[in-house]
């Protein structure tokens, strides 16, 4: 595969390497290692049991934040090689883009924000970034899984200013409005294609968006009269994954061809001057731009804020913020291992760092693992 790469591809070459340097492994790339030690991760696992829309326990058919990074990681790969990027490096990040996320979807990450305001708040992002670097406790020499930078640079996707100028290396293109390598940049897309089209899927199987509604949007419209006029006799469920399945290929098209050019254009030569580049590279034409904002929009308007959703997201919502209270104020009922650093931290009186501790064991729960943790504290006749 090497031999293939494009010269402005992410390479063991031209990597910046891990924060506690490591003998190169000796059959396989420094992301395949990556890629790899994400997968063992613990972390990783308990994606099976978080949800991005819809609570975990609705229905054994929809997406999980596993499956979503599973879903992510194959269409990441798949405009990797089309474009001769680093296949191992997007699977790495693809992987790893959403382990930092709290239980019960948005809701959950906008309630432990909400509980952390006065504690320097609660990025996805960010959490991400400090599993991979700090709370995932499996090797003898560090802590964390010691990624590689392109790795990192890939999982902190976003970062405000206050935090990238504590963050060093990893923080800086924030500050210096830089990109991430094309690699990173083409995850976020990937991740951005596989839950639009996986929510319509889930959105329409949960009876919660119709087709008919579906059919405002120029996207969905577009593949629906395509599979209608050729399959006409076709059953409900296998028109939806017809749309479906071309909904992405539409846009995995879109988005290859047009970056490509724009690469052609930009002559970048290598990863340096990617990130120096003054626009990202990896974009969608500015018609798929405006129809996928259409279907977005779509989707916040009709099945984010569906009564149901909202629904869960104010259970979501009561179960985080009653469960951070609670432990803030008695660390004492944290299990041990938080409980040690929660106490360390009341000792020197640091209160933000208490909160930081509260926020990682909250925020690395599952679903229902959230909602019996909350059950055993609240419900007097619930064992504790
Ligand atoms: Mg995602």
């Amino acid at each position: 595969m090497k031999k293939t790469l494009a010269s402005y591809a992410a390479s063991d070459k031209n990597s910046r390497g891990r924060i506690h340097p490591e003998k190169s492994p000796a059959h396989r790339s420094e992301f395949q290692r990556d890629r790899d030690r994400v997968i063992h991760s613990a972390a990783f696992r308990r994606l099976e049991y978080k949800t991005q829309v819809f609570v975990n326990h609705e229905g054994d058919l929809y997406r999980t934040r596993l499956t979503h990074s599973i879903e992510v990681a194959q269409i990441a790969r798949s405009i990797a090689r089309a474009m001769r990027l680093n296949e191992d490096l997007t699977e790495s990040i693809a992987l790893a883009h959403d382990l930092g996320h709290t239980p019960f979807g948005h809701a959950g990450q906008d309630a432990l924000n909400a509980c952390m305001h006065d504690y320097g708040g609660f990025e996805h992002n960010l959490q991400s970034l400090r599993v991979v670097d700090e709370l995932e406790e499996k090797y003898a020499d560090f802590s964390g899984l010691n990624l590689t930078f392109e790795s990192r640079e890939g999982v902190l996707k976003h970062c405000s200013n206050t935090n990238a100028k504590k963050l060093g290396a990893i923080g800086k293109r924030f500050i210096k409005k830089q990109n991430p390598s094309l690699e990173a940049q083409l995850v976020n897309l990937a991740d951005e294609i596989a839950y639009n089209s996986h929510d319509v899927d889930d959105g329409l199987r949960a009876g919660l968006i119709t087709m008919s509604q579906l059919n405002e949007v120029v996207l969905f419209e577009k593949q629906y009269n395509k599979v209608i006029s050729k399959y006409p006799d076709l059953g409900q469920r296998k028109v939806i994954h017809e749309i479906v399945r071309r909904l992405i290929n539409a846009q995995v098209v879109d988005l290859i061809e047009n970056s490509m050019s724009l690469i052609k254009e930009s002559d970048v030569k290598d990863i340096e001057e990617v990130r120096k580049f003054k626009s990202p590279l990896i974009q969608y034409t500015d018609k798929m731009r405006e129809q996928n904002l259409e279907l977005k929009q779509f989707l916040r308007k009709n099945l984010y804020t569906h009564y149901k959703v909202l629904r869960m997201s104010t259970k979501a919502d009561t179960v985080i913020k009653e469960m951070f209270s609670l432990f803030f104020h008695h660390p004492e009922l944290l299990p041990e291992e938080f409980g040690a650093s929660a106490k360390a931290c009341m000792h020197e009186q640091d209160a933000i760092g208490c909160a930081r501790v509260v926020a990682d064991y909250i925020a690395g729960m599952t679903d229902r693992y959230a909602i019996e943790e909350h059950a055993k504290l609240f419900n007097p006749s619930h064992s504790s």
